[in-house]
């Protein structure tokens, strides 16, 4: 995964100039975010399960590597393989070589985050092989060269209108609506063949059961089940925080998912597999465990609870943040709170730094996240590692010609000694007059503090603090 560029902001800026970009991400968030709210409140144990998903998650990740261990004894006891990769390069190297090694040019695939975070198909191009999307989003986005911007709903900022054009330019039809069922019966028919001549599928996977070795896909077209049946070879990329301990935990897992995603009280497909059996799907399972900069955000005693994500992406449909700029500003396969979080802390904070502060902290995500990730908490924490790492790489006499962090250095010293801090309130309640005759001031000179005026008021300070008040009320010196 390479590191975003250019910065959110300036994404953010041409995606926002956007109107029909806008609109579309207006609807479809709020289509989604009320499906979801409907289905949520007929739960009355939702908290609870929240709670439970949270638990369970959050245990797996303190005995990550025995589960792990344990997932791939259950695999290979299952007839299955498992593959180890360390890195992108390394996941890329194994999954095109199990398929060359089977005279494959073409490969079925199911929508699958995890390979979009390696660039899986890129890599494939480049050795010949062609990776064909079977989820209709993902068919619409690869067919026009664009890139996803959502987890479920890759294409949520095109319209039918838009699909029909793209669909009339790529596929083999003369006539076309934009009628739904219309578009989706010329794609049916386009990924049909494809279905049949595949030799190899890949999938992602959403969970995989240590205790039994099994890996499930949740999935609303079918493209999934056909993927995961008719090859007769089927590789399964899977980052390695997906692994869950029993089957007993999928009870929890199966409710918060599609309610959390799709709006669903379960989802039409789930595929469930456990290794190979003979004459029933494919006769070669491969299973890729990959790292790919994971065990390093477990180190992180903060950051951690970012892998607790089941990539339901609830967080994303409430944010005020991404239903109006939509997942390209990100500049990562992650988009949304999520991607703020994880992207930073997979790619290095010095490649992302601007991605944190993608955010207004308002909370929401964290309300409606399923396994209730704390990501206002991580931002904060994040946002603290970006100062921390501009201080390191602006030390010594660049760091005293920043403006902004001598201002921090200068703060720091006031708030450190409270003599200094009561010398500074008198000078600052001296120095503002000027500026607040008529109460607020509402603009502050020069560049670096205009920018605090620039969108608020600033309150004036009071000509007497508490403490001052204090003092000649009591005629004696206020401590507390
Ligand atoms: S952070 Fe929570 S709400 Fe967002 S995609 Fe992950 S599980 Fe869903």
């Amino acid at each position: 995964m390479s590191g975003p560029s250019p910065s959110f902001p300036e994404s953010a800026r041409v995606a926002l100039a956007n109107t029909q970009l806008r609109r579309n991400m207006g609807y479809a968030t709020q289509t989604i975010r009320a499906k979801r709210a409907l289905v949520v409140d007929e739960l009355p144990d939702w908290e609870e399960l929240r709670e439970t998903g949270r638990a369970i998650k959050e245990s797996v990740l303190r005995h990550l590597d025995e589960h792990l261990e344990a997932l791939e004894q259950s695999v290979t006891r299952a007839g299955g393989q498992v593959h180890w990769a360390r890195d992108a390069d390394e996941a890329n190297r194994i999954i095109a070589g199990i398929v060359s090694g089977h005279g494959a040019t073409e490969i079925a695939k199911v929508k699958s985050i995890t390979s979009d975070e390696i660039k899986l198909n890129e890599a494939l191009a480049a050795r010949g092989i062609e990776a064909i999307e079977t989820d209709l989003a993902e068919l619409i986005i690869q067919l026009d060269g664009d890139e996803s911007s959502h987890f479920l709903v890759p294409a949520i900022h095109r319209n039918r209108a838009e699909i029909r054009e793209i669909f009339l330019e790529h596929l083999d039809v003369d006539e076309l609506s934009d009628d739904p069922r219309e578009l989706a019966e010329a794609a049916r028919l386009h990924l049909r063949e494809k279905f049949l001549s595949a030799r190899v599928g890949v999938s992602g996977a959403n969970f995989a059961i240590a205790e039994t070795g099994s890996v499930l896909v949740v999935e609303s077209e079918g493209n999934g089940r056909m993927c995961t049946t008719l090859p007769p070879v089927l590789i399964s990329l899977m980052g390695i925080e997906k692994v869950l301990p029993t089957f007993q935990d999928l009870e929890v897992f199966l409710q918060l998912l599609p309610r959390s995603s799709t709006g669903e009280r379960m989802n039409p497909y789930t595929s469930v597999w456990t290794g190979t059996s003979e004459g029933d799907g494919p006769q070669e399972f491969h299973l890729v465990l990959l790292d790919n900069g994971r065990t390093a955000v477990l180190r992180d005693e903060i950051g951690r609870q970012t892998l607790n994500c089941i990539r339901c992406s609830a967080c994303l449909n409430v944010c005020p943040v991404y239903s109006r700029t939509g997942g390209h500003a990100y500049n990562s396969v992650y988009p949304g709170p999520i991607g703020a979080i994880l992207t930073p802390q997979l790619v290095g904070i010095h490649a992302a730094e601007s991605l944190p502060y993608a955010s207004t902290l308002c909370g929401a995500c964290y309300e409606v996240c399923p396994v209730k990730i704390n990501i206002p908490e991580v931002l904060v924490h994040l946002r603290g590692k970006v100062v921390r790492h501009k201080q390191a790489e602006h030390s010594g006499w660049r760091a005293r010609l920043d403006p902004e962090a001598a201002a921090m250095a200068a703060m720091a010293r006031v708030f450190s000694s409270r003599a200094r801090y009561e010398r500074a309130q008198r000078l600052a309640r001296l120095g503002q007059a000027p500026l607040a005759r008529r109460g607020p001031i509402s603009h502050l000179p020069g560049g670096l503090m205009s920018g605090w005026t620039a969108m608020r008021d600033l309150k004036a300070l009071p000509q007497r603090t508490f403490r001052e008040w204090w003092v000649e009320r009591d005629g004696s010196r206020a401590d507390a």
